[in-house]
């Protein structure tokens, strides 16, 4: 039988792949895309609790700011700027010696004035962010205080990390929140994004093959879904993870592929904690930056309050605990017991885990892509965050379908 035909599809149905397909769209080009999930969103993942008043916890992502340029100058034209909502200010606190602390008190300031000149003269490029900010803010600095930020940050070791792919600098929107979230939480975003654009989204359609059409007269691309289905597109976007990527991309570039098979990927166990509101004694705060604990970091829902709840996402490096016991060591950071537990929500969050030398390795990967139908896009290109999946999104696009986008840097 032959396969439905569409016009473009993406694979991936995170922000990289919703950024890619609303690019499409809006260039006139019909987009499907295929996510292996349930749900949209990937890592932007808001988990709602229907058993306490809709109270939602991020699992994954949890701001994003008046720098995100891109993202930005998406939500705008569909009319999502507006419900764009502030985030409280708070500050992060420590978890050291198995004790809650304010950060301050690991800073060592003599050490910090004495280095930061350093950290305005050099330059990122090619360095780890262990050697840049290391030099930049003092090494005992970078091991008791920074690193460990760094790390909670991206959920995984930072030493390693490529300091260029760590806060790139770009312009900020000051029309817009500094700091925001959305009203249901940044799930909604991507959600909103494919909604009000009109992208057509297949859940639970995993892709597990991809071959060349074999009609030279009609090139493109035919993709095997995890039921055994098939189907036809001319031109094809990529936004999974690099494992994945690579898997798919063997057979029809194993050039790309085999640069990609290089890029690491780390897999974090995400608990979530609700507690009613006065079950609690610890003040409000951001999150806790783990200096020796189980966990990497803990985001709080405090930046949003809520009349009843209270919520917690606690990030594991994957498979260090079971269950029980990171439950408990949430728990314990937090003044308080299992049983105060209103809710209780574990899932897995996945992070591409970049390292120094990525540059050449993406430059490899752009080298073999030239002239090709396929785009490859998500948050193991520029950078981790938001903001760096919809700019490499449309500089895929950009280099497909042409520059029919409002310009920007
Ligand atoms: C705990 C945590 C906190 C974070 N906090 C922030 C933050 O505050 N601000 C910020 O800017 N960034 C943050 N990030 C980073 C950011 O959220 C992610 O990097 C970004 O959302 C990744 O988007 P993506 O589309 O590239 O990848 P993903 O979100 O991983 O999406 C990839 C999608 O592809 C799907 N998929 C995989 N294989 C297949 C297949 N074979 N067929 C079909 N579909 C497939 C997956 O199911 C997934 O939905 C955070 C990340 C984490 C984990």
């Amino acid at each position: 039988m032959t396969p439905q035909q569409h016009s473009h599809i993406v694979i991936g149905g995170g922000i990289s792949g919703i950024s890619a397909a609303h690019y499409a769209t809006r260039a006139g080009i019909d987009s499907l895309v295929l996510e292996q999930d349930t749900r949209i969103g990937g890592c932007m993942q808001t988990a709602m609790f229907d058993t306490l008043d809709g109270f939602w916890i991020e699992a994954g992502s949890h701001s994003c700011f008046n720098s995100y340029g891109n993202l930005i100058d998406i939500l705008e034209p569909l009319g999502l700027l507006p419900l764009a909502t502030a985030k409280a200010k708070q500050s992060y606190a420590l978890w050291r010696g198995g004790k809650r602390s304010s950060i301050f008190s690991a800073l060592h300031l003599a050490e910090l004035l004495r280095s930061l000149p350093r950290l305005f003269t050099q330059s990122k490029a090619g360095a780890s962010v262990a050697e840049y900010y290391g030099r930049g803010l003092g090494r005992r600095n970078y091991q008791d205080l920074f690193g460990p930020a760094f790390r909670s940050v991206i959920c995984q070791r930072a030493d390693d990390f490529p300091a260029e792919a760590l806060f790139r600098k770009k312009p900020r929107r000051k029309d817009v929140l500094r700091s925001f979230t959305m009203p249901e939480g940044l799930q909604q975003i991507p959600r909103a994004i494919a909604e009000r654009s009109g992208i057509e989204v297949r859940t639970g359609q995993g892709v597990e093959a991809i071959e060349t059409a074999p009609d030279s007269a009609q090139p493109g691309y035919i993709l095997r879904l995890s039921d055994g289905s098939r189907l036809g597109c001319r031109h094809l976007t990529l936004a999974v993870p690099p494992d994945v990527a690579a898997r798919l991309l063997q057979p029809l570039a194993p050039e790309a592929a085999a640069v990609i098979s290089d890029i690491g990927v780390v897999e974090i166990d995400s608990l979530l904690l609700a507690f009613p509101k006065d079950a609690l004694t610890i003040p409000e705060l951001a999150g806790l930056i783990s200096v020796d604990g189980p966990f990497l970091s803990a985001v709080s829902r405090d930046f949003l309050a809520d009349p009843r709840w209270r919520g917690f996402a606690f990030h594991f490096p994957a498979d260090t605990l079971d269950d029980a016991a990171r439950v408990q060591a949430a728990c314990t950071a937090l003044d308080t017991t299992p049983e105060q537990a209103a809710a209780i929500r574990h899932t897995r969050n996945r992070l591409p885990s970049l390292r120094k030398g990525h540059g050449q390795r993406l430059q490899a990967l752009d080298t073999s892509l030239q002239g090709s139908r396929i785009g490859v896009t998500g948050n193991w290109f520029l950078g981790v965050s938001i903001e760096d999946c919809v700019t490499r999104s449309r500089q895929e696009h950009v280099r497909r379908f042409g520059d029919d986008l409002p310009r920007r840097q």
